[in-house]
């Protein structure tokens, strides 16, 4: 699938600049995910923004807004490798 060249809000017919985005997954291979976009006026809920979305999330759509009109499930948690420890005052 091709990359586009320019962002745009994932509402059907706005073209106006996207200021949020959230994550669907993939609707073949399950460890992609796609990003969504939206503009200040399409935009889900902070809450929802932080979920990876089911492949067939419809939105952001002016029907379910602030909702997204699916159950998202949150991120797998995955734990921060131990780095180096820090010298004393860092
Ligand atoms: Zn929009
Ligand atoms: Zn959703």
């Amino acid at each position: 699938m091709p990359v586009p060249s320019t962002l745009a809000c994932g509402h059907t017919g706005c073209v106006a600049a996207p200021v949020v985005q959230w994550q669907r997954q993939h609707a073949v291979e399950e460890t992609w995910t796609d990003a969504v976009y939206a503009c200040a006026a399409h935009a889900v809920t902070l809450d929802l923004a932080a979920m990876i979305h089911q492949p067939t999330c419809p939105g952001p759509n002016a029907l379910t807004l602030p909702q997204c009109g699916c159950a998202p499930a949150p991120p797998p948690t995955v734990p921060l490798p131990a780095g180096p420890a820090l010298p004393t005052g860092w």
